[in-house]
């Protein structure tokens, strides 16, 4: 991302023009609507755009970080991103190599789980809800929920394998022990699932 010569596009709204016609294409866009913005997702939740305190990364790609630039101009918002990934970016922007440590960080009942596999600095979050239990949203360690239901990685969405199958069975012993709901990147029937649990896990 360039500064000086940003134009005043956004990532969601503009996303064609951001990735281009060949990224455009292979991930091509099915629906888009303007509740689909982050301001309009955040207001649903009875929220504004300003009450948000902190932003937790899961992984770096396009279309998990592209909301970033509603908040260029904030100086009062935490962003949480693993040492690993945020190297990785860099240097697949500039050159390519990387280096990191372990990342396991405790904020008001939420957990970060270092996941490599889909990405080197891949980070999962555990959220305890008091009534509800416990949840695994585990960014793109899994796109759908065949991933996660028959231990299948994405082919080659999937950078690391080896790494991607000792993340997930460190993820199957922590859903084993707290009896958790896991929810992939982008598995629309979980998210409509949960959609409809919604006010039951608010209360
Ligand atoms: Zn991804
Ligand atoms: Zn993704």
């Amino acid at each position: 991302m360039c500064t000086s010569t940003r134009k005043h596009i956004h990532n969601g709204k503009d996303y064609p023009e951001v990735w281009g016609p060949q990224v455009a294409d292979v991930f091509s866009r099915i629906r888009y609507e303007p509740q689909h913005e982050l301001k309009a997702a955040i207001e649903a939740t009875g929220h504004k755009l300003e009450d948000i305190k902190k932003i937790i990364l899961g992984h770096m790609h396009l279309d998990h970080a592209g909301g970033l630039d509603q908040f260029m101009d904030r100086k009062d918002v935490e962003i949480w991103v693993h040492d690993k990934e945020l190297r990785s970016a860099f240097w697949s922007v500039a050159t390519g190599a990387d280096e990191g440590v372990y990342l396991k960080h405790y904020m008001d009942g939420i957990t970060l789980h270092h996941l490599p596999g889909h990405t080197d600095g891949l980070v999962g979050m555990q959220l305890n809800l008091p009534n509800s239990g416990t949840f695994f949203f585990i960014s793109d360690h899994c796109h759908v929920i065949e991933n996660w239901r028959d231990g299948i990685p994405q082919g080659w969405l999937a950078r690391d394998h080896p790494a991607w199958f000792q993340s997930t069975q460190r993820l199957k012993r922590l859903e084993s022990t707290t009896k958790g709901r896991v929810i992939p990147g982008h598995d629309k029937e979980t998210f409509l699932q949960l959609q409809s649990e919604i006010k039951d896990y608010l209360s």
